[in-house]
């Protein structure tokens, strides 16, 4: 795996003229948007609240095991290849991604098995022979959106009103007022290729049952695209982008968290540290939660459209439960990616989004990267994490007491299903709750993935990549336009290169 060292001072005989831009947080937006700016001539300084970057896709490291904390499919690769070509490199350079296929494997309630990947086609022959001709139509569909939705708005700039009129014939077109298994339900019949091609807004944060429909651009971005994962983890991607930033001759400083977006007559002019240290700054890109942004880092006097009480009113995503741990054995028979379903679907998301309980009932998404990659573990043994959705902090969940009982019954879940005597060979745990996300991301809610993926939520009603609040700050993240998901966090930081002035029409601070 790439490792880049912790301090990499550029030599400079200048002093460095070039306009200053501060990037608050280092996920992949924030690290995205960086290698951006540092390619449209700014000088850039990533701040990170955390000791290491990445964010969501920090990585753990214990008692031998390499844990990535987030993100492990990676959907668009064209993103991250588009990032190192902007500094004369190859990603493949840098980082091995290797393509799953089958993507994953879904298990049923009912025992019924299912691999989603390139021979999707022959598993719907085989499980619902009926839905078939259904299937290509609604991949005919899928497509169709993906071409506008993903080609042609991912990346457009959502500021002003009139873009939303001109592409809203589209979207509605396209199903925008429809949910994702509303538009699944009329392609296909049976309830499991039902689950199977409607679950994914569960990976961006949303309820397949009322995100809009143009979510069904993912099952074509899959099947265009692939799914792939980086060798070494997606930790390799993050160490990667680092390596970009710091070779343009930008900074990536870990514990160093922002308390304040200072202000000269409205607009950014640098930030405050919580140590009390002042940078100034020609702009401003914050990736941090957008409700985090405007609700922390920026006073309410300063904000006509984010007030607090729009952000108190904003519906967010759910949270999650993430247990990683490493056995000393190995389960050669479990694929990469396993989604074990529960016997509720509908009922089960109306628990966590809706009625906000803990389920006495789950399903479960189990990442097993060592069946890729097994130097992520020591030898003969294997590394995991399950993550399971839960309700945001709103619910009325102790998770200083409940996280303890909930891991064991995962455990229980896991040992009667995929990981038979799991009790005996775990070597090393650790867990994550909501109050995690909230604490260690700065979520508010501790929501996993920022404000919910609704259409009123959506484009031009999401937190623009400009705020239209403050002149010089920019968003990019889950919390902004397009959403959640590595996809779309690159692309937020894609948005930058139309609403960002180029660092030569600037005079630096
Ligand atoms: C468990 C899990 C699994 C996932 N799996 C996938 C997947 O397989 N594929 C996929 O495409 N997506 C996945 N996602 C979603 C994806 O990981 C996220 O949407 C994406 O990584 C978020 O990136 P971001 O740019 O919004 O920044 P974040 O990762 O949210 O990072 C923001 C950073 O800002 C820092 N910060 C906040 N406030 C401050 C401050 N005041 N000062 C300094 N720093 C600050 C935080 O510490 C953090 O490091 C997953 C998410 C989770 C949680």
């Amino acid at each position: 795996m790439l490792t880049v060292a912790p301090e990499q001072p550029l030599v400079r005989l200048e002093p460095d003229k070039r306009p200053h831009a501060v990037v608050i947080g280092s996920g992949f937006g924030g690290l995205a948007a960086a290698v951006r700016l540092g390619a449209r001539g700014y000088r850039v300084t990533v701040l990170e609240r955390l000791d290491a970057p990445g964010g969501r896709a920090y990585v753990h490291r214990q008692d031998g095991y390499t844990f990535d904390a987030g993100p492990t499919i990676i959907t668009a690769p064209f993103l991250f290849e588009e990032l190192w070509a902007m500094c004369g490199a190859k990603l493949s350079d840098d980082v091995e991604l290797r393509a799953i296929d089958p993507f994953y494997d879904l298990a049923f309630a009912d025992g019924e098995r299912m691999s989603c990947g390139s021979a999707m086609r022959d598993e719907i022959a085989r499980i619902a022979p009926g839905d078939l001709a259904g299937y290509d139509r609604f991949m005919r569909r899928s497509e169709e959106i993906y071409r506008v939705g993903f080609e042609q708005l991912g990346a457009a700039p959502f500021h002003s009103w009139t873009e939303m009129v001109r592409v809203a014939p589209d979207l509605l077109r396209l199903g925008g007022l429809e949910s994702v298994y509303g538009l699944v339900s009329r392609y296909v019949r049976d309830p499991r290729v039902r689950i199977a091609l409607s679950f994914h807004p569960l990976f961006v944060g949303g309820n397949p049952f009322s995100t809009t429909a143009v979510y069904c651009l993912i099952s074509y971005l899959e099947r265009r695209h692939g799914v792939h994962f980086a060798m070494g983890g997606t930790g390799a991607l993050v160490q990667g982008l680092v390596k970009l930033i710091r070779g343009q001759g930008g900074v990536v400083r870990c514990n160093a968290e922002v308390a304040e977006i200072t202000l000269n007559n409205g607009a950014a002019n640098g930030v405050r540290l919580t140590s009390g240290e002042k940078l100034r700054a020609d702009i401003v890109v914050s990736n941090a939660d957008s409700a985090h942004t405007y609700g922390r880092l920026v006073p309410a006097a300063a904000r006509k459209t984010w007030t607090d009480r729009r952000l108190a009113a904003a519906r967010y995503s759910m949270s999650l439960f993430v247990w990683y741990f490493g056995t000393r054995r190995q389960y050669p028979d479990v694929p990469h990616h396993t989604i074990l379903l529960g016997p509720r679907y509908r009922e089960l998301i109306e628990d966590i989004f809706t009625a906000k309980r803990l389920a006495p009932d789950m399903s479960l998404y189990l990442h097993r990267p060592t069946a890729t990659d097994p130097s992520l573990a020591p030898e003969g043994c294997d590394g995991f994490y399950v993550l399971s959705p839960v309700p945001h902090l709103d619910a009325d969940i102790d998770w200083s007491v409940e996280a303890e009982p909930y891991r064991r019954r995962v455990q229980q879940r896991l040992s009667e299903t995929l990981l038979p005597g799991l009790a005996d060979g775990i070597v090393t745990s650790r867990v994550m709750t909501p109050l995690d996300f909230r604490d260690q991301l700065c979520a508010p809610k501790g929501a996993a993935f920022g404000l919910e993926p609704i259409l009123t939520q959506s484009a031009w009603f999401r937190p623009h990549n400009r705020s239209g609040d403050i002149k010089g700050l920019y968003l990019v993240g889950a919390g902004t336009h397009p959403g959640a998901g590595v996809p779309g966090v690159l692309s937020s930081a894609r948005v930058l290169d139309s609403v960002v002035p180029h660092a030569s029409e600037l005079t630096p601070a």
